[in-house]
């Protein structure tokens, strides 16, 4: 499957989770074998062609294609969670939405000095979320130059904002 079959297999749902707004529901497409399998396909050999060490996947979408990317090729994944769940000490980063914040965190002890990491996310729209992660994981010690993404809305400049930061940004769907 290519990835414009796989747009085929998104489900848009208008006004969630406030009104006016198209929420890009991917739970059609991993419902989906043949779907599912390509996805993580496509992602793990982009991974791989950035020189991929180790995936890191934002909770709680990116864990579904980032740990599968991971494992399809065999490099570890590392979870970015939402605060609070992690149970060692954690560093973490505030970053700011469009109301109010939102604070992610990893457990430091998971990066090794100058290792390759690739971000995945199901779906990239203002950036912030992504930005932070790299962030983060820069504070860790990682070297982050990659952010992959199954879905992209390139309306709300996201991808263009990672790429101003120095990342190098690529996704499956526009
Ligand atoms: P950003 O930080 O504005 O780029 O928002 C991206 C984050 O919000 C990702 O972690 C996505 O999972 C989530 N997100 C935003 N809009 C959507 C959507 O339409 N569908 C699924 N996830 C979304």
């Amino acid at each position: 499957m290519t990835p414009s079959d796989l747009r085929a297999l998104i489900r848009t749902v208008p006004d969630f989770p406030h009104p006016g707004i198209q929420f890009r529901d991917i739970t059609t497409m991993i419902a989906h074998g043949e779907g599912l399998a390509a996805c993580v396909g496509h992602l793990a050999q982009r991974a791989k062609a950035a020189g991929a060490e180790m995936i890191a996947g934002m909770e709680a979408r990116g864990f579904i294609f980032g740990a599968a990317a991971a494992a399809q090729l065999g490099i570890g994944f590392l979870p970015v969670r939402k605060p609070g769940k992690l149970p060692v000490p954690t560093i973490g980063i505030d970053y700011d939405l469009e109301y109010g914040s939102n604070r992610l965190e990893i457990d430091p002890g998971a990066v090794r000095l100058g290792m390759r990491i690739v971000i995945v996310d199901d779906l990239i729209a203002t950036g912030g979320t992504a930005l932070a992660a790299a962030q983060l994981l820069r504070m860790a010690g990682a070297a982050v130059n990659d952010a992959l993404f199954v879905i992209d809305l390139p309306d709300l400049g996201g991808a263009a904002r990672l790429r101003e930061a120095g990342l190098r940004v690529e996704s499956l769907v526009e």
